[in-house]
């Protein structure tokens, strides 16, 4: 009887809710996220009256909101206003690729969102160290005092494209409580795009958000995370499991979850799901959600391992970051940014008066240089050698 009851346990499925929203207009969104939380039980199951709560968005930068690069204001208000209602104290806190937490939210829209409902900030901008022992590959981090002072996170990812795992969804928005630069050191220290998710999902186990909704009302596609293109996807989704909410942010873009690099080892870490059969899709039909013409590229992250021939192989096989002279403003930015040692992209002639350059030998194809510039000058590129083995 025991094992039975243990195999229905095993066997239980992801209930991910799906919920249309075609305006970031306060009250429909509000209206949204109402029913998504409902159709997920309501937050009396996450939350308790009292608790610390803080609201994890994807800011990256602190863009306007128009240009869709930050999970919008209205969701994260929202969220806010439903907590509170729930009693619960809730703050709010990223850290991003550079600047302080405070000055990304401002530009992003979300200090005033939540000014407005007395939300307020946590300190993301500094953190201690913490030991994951459960952790697939890496067992320490410095996470973001914010992140652990706390009683839970509530992770609110945007749906936006990402040069190295494909989407960055609810899997990878943890890597915000990582507190400044130290995130892009995980880039050297684990160069392949597996390594690397393998890290994210560790970094999930061990905050384990209590739960995660998506902003895909307007999507980003396209050369994301920063410089895509919005695309109404008209959409939130609201589940417990972030691996079964990528996987369906996966299915209503048009992409196979295998390709995207945390899947599989978030199944490992018994983290979540991305097997169709195992996942509930409850609320709206997500048939007419799909999107097949959304703008990701469609195949796994290439990977070269250790070995003599690995720069080479590299080289030949990896997408390499090229920059578009014509766009290029010549702000540093990807520069500053690499973090390669020593920097692969940079004034190699010596003049810094004409865009900077690519030394491929020393370049990890780790695409910080893509994700930072903030003019969209950088994409990424196939070799012609890929092109012939992966297209
Ligand atoms: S050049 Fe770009 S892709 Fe290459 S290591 Fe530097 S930041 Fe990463
Ligand atoms: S970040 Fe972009 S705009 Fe700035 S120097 Fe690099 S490629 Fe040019």
């Amino acid at each position: 009887m025991k094992r039975k009851q243990q195999h229905k346990n095993k066997m239980s499925k992801a209930t991910v809710a799906l919920v249309g929203c075609d305006t970031y207009a306060e009250q429909r969104v509000y209206q949204a996220v109402e029913a998504g939380i409902k159709l997920l039980g309501g937050f009396t199951r996450f939350v308790k009256p009292g608790e610390r709560i803080v609201l994890k968005p994807n800011v990256l930068f602190g863009s306007n909101p128009d240009k869709c690069v930050s999970t919008h204001p209205a969701v994260l208000k929202a969220v806010g206003r439903l907590l509170q209602q729930a009693e619960v104290d809730v703050y709010y806190g990223d850290s991003s690729g550079f600047g302080k937490c405070e000055t990304n939210m401002r530009r992003a829209g979300l200090k005033a969102a939540a000014n407005e409902l007395g939300i307020k900030l946590a300190d993301f901008d500094k953190g201690r160290a913490v030991t994951h022992q459960e952790a697939l590959l890496n067992k320490r981090f410095v996470i973001a005092n914010g992140a652990l002072d706390c009683d839970g996170l509530i992770s609110l990812p945007k749906l936006k494209t990402h040069g190295l795992t494909r989407i960055t969804g609810a899997v990878k928005n943890q890597l915000g409580c990582i507190p400044g630069i130290r995130k892009s050191q995980y880039h050297v220290k684990m160069p392949s795009p597996y390594d690397f998710a393998t890290m994210l999902v560790d970094l999930t186990t061990l905050l384990r958000p209590r739960l995660y909704i998506m902003d895909g009302i307007i999507a980003m596609e396209g050369n994301g995370p920063r410089s895509g293109w919005p695309k109404h996807l008209d959409i939130l989704l609201f589940s417990e499991d972030p691996v079964a909410l990528d996987a369906t942010a996966c299915k209503i873009i048009g992409l196979d979850p295998e390709f995207v690099p945390t899947s599989a080892p978030g199944e490992k870490a018994r983290l979540g799901t991305y097997h169709d059969e195992n996942i509930e899709l409850v609320g709206e039909d997500i048939a007419s959600f799909i999107d097949q013409d959304f703008a990701v590229v469609r195949r796994p992250p290439v990977a070269v391992r250790g070995g003599r021939w690995r720069i080479l192989a590299r080289n030949w096989v990896c997408p390499q970051p090229t920059i578009d002279t014509g766009v290029c403003t010549n702000c540093g930015t990807c520069v500053s940014h690499c973090p390669a040692t020593p920097k692969a992209v940079d004034w190699h002639t010596g003049d810094e008066t004409i865009p900077p350059t690519f030394k491929y030998d020393r370049c990890i194809r780790c695409y910080c240089c893509q994700e930072f510039c903030p003019e969209g000058a950088v994409t990424i590129r196939d070799t012609f050698i890929g092109k012939v083995l992966f297209h």
